[in-house]
């Protein structure tokens, strides 16, 4: 920097991106629905210097700045998948994946296929499969399975991740027997003479998942390093993550090891003491942007698809099963005045209308003892942003309440493209014009977030964001309560400003506007302006996070 010069000299930019079509996520202040385009950017350190016309961007050039050509490709923020299972997407690569088995058959071809590779008597763990898919809806059975093996102990995963189905050799070994008494918030299914048919729901599973021997070290990051390269590849530059507290460690060696490709806050469990909660927050300072510890998950209920949901009214299609509340209301309010008043931020798995109201009712009381206590939210403020979690079936009064009480709805919109072959069966069409109601959640000025619970359903963005502006199926075929369609700006705006609400940094990721975070994703596409149907084909040409290019197609 001269003296001589009346202004001093801006830094340099590292990297200038020109010639593109820069979506900056910022609302144009004149109107009302459009957001600020600009065709070039300047990036320094981990940081968006400026954004705007070519020539103006280019004054920030010095000798070392590097120049990208972006060929006029579309630009937008980086996605933030606001709710994903990192850890698990990645140990289902190293076990046997069950999704879109559309038979009993596949189902057990791909069982077999494990077992022969397998050592002997090696535990054969999965997940993913939904017989809902199948030509006879049933669900499978010990039996099912003992056909591809006896010798090996079995334990597959539904989908939602709400219930299971073992072979014999696991229900020996974790002691499951005709005796076994019904664990509270779980259930042991039973043939006519008392049996267990191999299903174990909700708690039940923990007799089978106590007795599975845990994957080495180097086995789970390899795991969790092919489960970042997934997001990569799509665009994910945040994840709000739920995983388990060792996983967390291992996101500390692979971060100092620089490895680390998303930034990640990592949930932390509701049901953990208070001391183990403020140990865990404090590893690591809140203010650190790659990764750092963020709310508490608790779990209301379970899934609509395995009908474990907890509904104020019993399921249209099973009238005498209302689902499987997980907590007592008093308990619940009372452990979460405890931990909002440590300061924690809270966010509810609650899928059923009955799983809302007790999160909301809890919600409410755990709120106001706050602000009378002047309790500090997560970022100093008194704004505690609670979050419920799927909120896939909701009332207009609840919505309401949503608004008064500033709670956060964090959906999946990818979910309805899986739900809509059977949530009207579940529900009936009274329940279901509310459910997934994103429209009625915008139009009531509830915050909404958008992620996609990968890997109960792939971590692409695209399908989210096809999924809430068309509500209809990948087919194009079915459709599903389309007055609950939103605008492209605002799935958009759900899956990256609305991510960052969510979790406290909305001051430095969502936008491109200078002085953000320079998170943001190259595509091959306009989305804004293609036809919905394309936005599902949609490529990543490259991922930048913190000024870093992490992925690039080939
Ligand atoms: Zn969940
Ligand atoms: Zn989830």
């Amino acid at each position: 920097m001269s003296l001589a010069q009346d202004q001093p000299t801006p830094p340099r930019a590292d990297t200038i991106f020109l010639h593109g079509n820069i979506y900056t996520g910022v609302a144009v202040a004149s109107s009302f629905h459009a957001i600020q385009r600009v065709e070039a950017m300047a990036i320094r350190s981990d940081r968006i210097q400026d954004v705007g016309k070519e020539s103006e961007i280019l004054k920030l050039k010095g000798p070392e700045t590097q120049i990208i050509n972006l060929d006029n490709h579309f630009v937008m923020p980086g996605f933030n998948d606001a709710h994903l299972h990192l850890a698990h997407a990645g140990f289902q690569r190293l076990t046997v994946n069950l999704v879109g088995a559309k038979s009993l058959t596949e189902f057990r071809d791909r069982i077999r296929a494990r077992v022969e590779t397998a050592e002997p008597g090696e535990w054969i763990v999965g997940s993913g499969w939904d017989h809902t898919l199948w030509p006879v809806k049933e669900l499978p059975s010990r039996w099912d399975i003992d056909e591809v093996s006896q010798n090996h102990p079995v334990f597959l995963q539904r989908v939602d991740g709400h219930i299971a189905v073992a072979n014999t050799r696991a229900l020996q070994l974790a002691s499951v027997t005709l005796a076994s008494k019904e664990p509270a918030g779980g259930k042991i299914d039973r043939d006519s003479s008392g049996q267990s048919t191999g299903i174990l729901r909700e708690t039940a599973r923990e007799a089978v998942t106590g007795v599975i021997p845990k994957p080495s070290h180097d086995k789970r990051r390899q795991a969790i390093e092919a489960a970042l390269r997934d997001l990569a590849q799509w665009g994910v530059t945040s994840a709000q993550d739920n995983s388990s507290w060792e996983d967390f460690q291992i996101y500390e060696e692979i971060q100092r090891d620089g490895k680390l490709t998303s930034r990640i806050t990592e949930w932390l469990a509701f049901n953990d003491s208070l001391d183990t909660l403020q140990a865990h927050r404090s590893a690591r300072p809140q203010s650190d942007n790659v990764l750092r510890t963020g709310m508490l998950k608790g779990f209301m209920d379970g899934s609509l698809g395995s009908k474990t949901a907890a509904l104020l009214e019993p399921y249209a299609d099973d009238p005498i099963n209302s689902g499987l509340p997980q907590y007592e209301q008093a308990q619940l309010t009372q452990m979460t005045k405890e931990r909002v008043g440590a300061g924690f931020q809270v966010g509810f798995h609650a899928i059923g209308d009955k799983g809302v109201q007790m999160a909301l009712r809890t919600f409410d009381e755990a709120q106001k003892e706050a602000r009378e206590k002047k309790i500090k939210a997560a970022n100093g403020g008194n704004d505690y942003r609670l979050r419920i979690e799927h909120a896939q079936v909701t009332t207009p009064l609840q919505i309401a309440k949503f608004k008064e009480l500033k709670v956060i709805a964090s959906t999946q919109p990818n979910h309805l493209l899986t739900d809509m072959n059977w949530a009207l069966d579940r529900l009936g069409p009274k329940r279901a014009a509310h459910s997934y109601a994103w429209a009625e959640f915008l139009k009531r000025g509830v915050p909404l977030a958008f992620g996609t619970d990968y890997p109960v359903e792939p971590v692409t963005p695209f399908r989210g964001l096809y999924a809430a502006v068309t509500r209809r199926s990948e087919d194009d075929k079915r459709e599903y309560f389309p007055e609950q369609k939103i605008s492209m700006e605002q799935a958009i705006a759900a899956y990256t400003t609305g991510s960052a609400f969510a979790e406290f940094s909305e001051k430095e990721k969502g936008t491109l506007a200078p002085g953000m975070l320079a998170d943001f994703v190259v595509l091959d596409r306009d989305v804004t302006s293609v036809p919905p149907l394309k936005v599902l084909g949609t490529r990543v040409l490259r991922t930048v996070v913190g000024g870093k290019t992490v992925y690039e197609a080939n």
